[in-house]
């Protein structure tokens, strides 16, 4: 069986969306996902946030975090329903050393993917060391270094990122990304 490397946030899930109405809400802003050109969000958003729009990642004292109420991407569950019988699915998500995001994240896909195996999620700090068949991120660099192939999941923070940057591929949805996993398999 081939195997597929997974991105969480932003591939599976809208994390910006949630994301940025708590930021909208607390430094009333109207930020939206088509004003964050760039990976780095801090340079976005106004400058008395900053850095602090990183704490919205935290959970709260009272056990609320983003990925609570974080809604799945259009067609995520349907491709990985299918492909999750043909192919073996890793899920490797990021929680940049708080590993207190982890218990989150896990709840929330065994809650949508309940036909994905909870043994294959991995929580890392550097994606590095993942291997497989294929690769899809929303973050160029989580791909740079993978040595199966390399799929840019496409967002406007990741528009000026081309081929030439060590990607194989851009996919705008999953219907496409699914398409394209179909027809290598
Ligand atoms: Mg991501």
């Amino acid at each position: 069986m081939k195997r597929l490397i997974v991105d969480l946030d932003d591939v599976m899930g809208d994390l910006l969306t949630p994301w940025l109405a708590r930021y909208n809400w607390g430094w009333n802003d109207n930020l939206t996902i088509n004003d964050i050109t760039e990976w780095d969000i801090a340079k976005f958003v106004k400058p008395e946030c900053g850095e602090k729009i990183f704490q919205f990642l935290e959970p709260t004292v009272t056990g609320y975090s983003l990925w609570n109420n974080m809604e799945p991407m259009e067609g995520a569950i349907e491709a990985l329903g299918v492909l999750s019988e043909k192919m073996e699915i890793f899920v490797v998500s990021s929680v940049s050393g708080n590993y207190r995001i982890c218990e989150y994240k896990d709840r929330w896909l065994r809650k949508h993917f309940p036909f994905l195996d909870p043994k294959k999620f991995y929580f890392v700090s550097d994606k590095s060391g993942v291997c497989g068949d294929f690769m899809v991120d929303d973050y160029h660099k989580n791909l740079i270094g993978f040595n199966g192939m390399k799929i840019l999941f496409d967002h406007p923070h990741n528009a000026n990122i081309k081929v030439k940057d060590g990607i194989n591929l851009r996919v705008h949805n999953w219907d496409e990304l699914f398409t394209m996993l179909l027809v290598k398999l």
